[in-house]
């Protein structure tokens, strides 16, 4: 496939991107109803090219497609799989420049951190599903009928993928690669806000050997494309990342229809830094936790709680360094914080920061809009002061903002943190190796990084509890997901 628009893109230069078509059945097409959808570059504010907006009759040829090709698909050896699936890796890593030249540009991600992080990331997430994928086994039971009793795992069908926009590649990776790997066919729908690296994922996807119909993307909104997907009688599962809002919406519907859904939804971890933390490698990590992905970051780190002991330190220490974090333009090499990814997300931020100022809080550093060619550009803020019931401590923001909070012991640091609705990720900075491990199991997180933050691997599963959802990506956890068990008992 070789009609996406999106090819011969320079390395790191914003790239000019043709509109996109959808991905149906190995061919590229415009939507039924013919309609396209702006994407804006979000360091102008300006439109670099469209994409069609699929309803629910491409999404009905997406599933149809899909269930034409899944079973070819699933019956091909699980090697066979591995090594189109490793074929995807090594294209990833070949076009890189492409795709971090489109995502920077979607996405307002700095191109050096877009480089190491998301396209990296994703070679790396299709290389480990490639080996997970020759792994597939059932067992045998032993039981008292006179029998040959097995277990089989075999793939659940075709599977809707429904993305949000902050890591788009990652998180459209972290379904795609462990549901092919185990024989499963995908419909595939990207944010509205950025869905043009999903299009050149399909055609990689489609240069690496991916037989026609085995992915499928459809381009397009969430009331429309992404509610036909949730609700086609043809998908047999839901991979949903997004808000918890439209995630519980999302459970509510594939549960009505008795679909399974893994459900990886909203953040709002807190980063504890105790009396004996070692505050230079603390002071990093607590930047990187909120200032990373200009804080669109559902892992992200935005409530920090200091000891009593360290607040004024650390807080005088944070407001110099975070002052001289360079934001700007993505597309430049020095670039750490790039733009919010769209304005309604800046919107939201401005309206937080706002309602902090009247709630009392103390702004330290931040606070404001950085005006910059038209893009969307929040300087990092850092707020003092404000109780812990505040909505600004409690929601999530998913900007370039942290709350700062002081404790006093051990027992009311892990009380701060687990005292949201969100129970994501959450760490601590510790010397002490006792206290780093008993309050691990204490903190009320699907992740919990001790000494650094967002140490990510494909191999480690991800996911949340409470209002972050349930169910794993990454790991054997996730290639798992996308099976079934069958067990069969023969009479001996
Ligand atoms: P969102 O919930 O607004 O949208 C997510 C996806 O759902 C989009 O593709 C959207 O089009 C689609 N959608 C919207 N309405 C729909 C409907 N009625 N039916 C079907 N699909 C619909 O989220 P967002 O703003 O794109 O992303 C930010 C949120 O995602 C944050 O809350 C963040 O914490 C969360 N997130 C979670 C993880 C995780 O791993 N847990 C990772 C990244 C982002």
């Amino acid at each position: 496939m070789t009609d996406s628009g999106l090819q011969d893109v320079p390395a790191v230069r914003r790239p000019h991107v043709e509109p996109g078509k959808l991905f149906i059945g190995g061919q590229w097409c415009e939507a039924n109803a013919k309609g396209r959808r702006d994407v804006v570059d979000p360091s102008t504010g300006k439109v670099v090219t469209t994409v069609a907006e699929a309803d629910a009759a491409d999404v009905d040829a997406a599933v149809t497609a899909g269930r034409g090709a899944a079973g070819p698909w699933a019956r091909m050896s699980g090697r066979e799989r591995a090594r189109v699936l490793h074929r995807v890796a090594d294209i990833v890593r070949r076009r890189a420049d492409e795709l971090v030249a489109v995502e920077s540009l979607d996405v307002g991600k700095p191109v050096s951190l877009c480089r190491a992080v998301d396209v990296a990331t994703t070679a790396e997430i299709y290389e480990y599903y490639s080996g997970l994928a020759q792994t597939i086994q059932g067992a045998t039971r032993q039981i008292p009928i006179p029998s040959h009793a097995y277990t089989s795992r075999e793939p659940l069908g075709v599977v809707g993928a429904i993305t949000p926009f902050n890591f788009p590649l990652i998180l459209s990776s972290a379904k795609i690669a462990p549901a092919l790997a185990a024989g499963n066919a995908v419909v595939h729908k990207p944010a509205e806000d950025t869905p043009l690296s999903a299009l050149l994922m399909a055609e990689i996807l489609a240069e690496a050997g991916v037989p026609d119909g085995v992915l499928n993307v459809v381009t397009g909104g969430g009331a429309e494309a992404g509610e036909a997907l949730l609700r086609h009688p043809g998908i047999d599962k839901i991979a949903f990342t997004g808000s918890t809002e439209i995630g519980r919406h999302a459970a509510r519907t594939a549960g009505e229809a008795l679909k399974p859904v893994t459900m990886e939804l909203g953040g709002n971890a807190a980063q504890i830094v105790f009396e004996d933390a070692d505050l230079d490698k603390a002071i990093g990590s607590v930047i990187k936790g909120f200032v990373f992905n200009t804080g669109q970051f559902c892992m992200g780190g935005p409530r920090l709680l200091v000891h009593r002991s360290l607040y004024d330190t650390v807080l005088e220490i944070l407001a110099g360094a975070v002052a001289g974090v360079p934001v700007g333009d993505p597309f430049d090499p020095a670039t750490v914080v790039g733009p919010m990814a769209a304005e309604r997300h800046l919107a939201k931020v401005e309206r937080y920061v706002a309602l902090a100022r009247e709630q009392g809080g103390r702004i330290v550093t931040g606070g404001k809009r950085l005006e910059l060619d038209g893009g969307y550009y929040y300087r990092p803020t850092i707020i003092a002061g404000l109780d812990d019931g505040s909505r600004v401590v409690q929601e999530e923001i998913f900007g370039p903002v942290l709350t700062v909070q002081p404790f006093g012991t051990e027992d009311e640091a892990v009380e701060l943190a687990n005292g949201t609705p969100y129970g994501l990720a959450a760490g601590l900075q510790t010397t002490d190796l006792a206290r780093a491990h008993r309050v691990a199991a204490r903190l009320e997180a699907g992740i919990v990084w001790v000494n650094d933050w967002a140490m990510l691997d494909p191999a480690i599963p991800f996911g949340g509890v409470k209002q972050s959802g349930y169910g794993r990506e990454y790991g054997p956890e996730a290639l798992e997901s996308y099976t079934k068990v069958k067990s069969v008992v023969i009479a001996l």
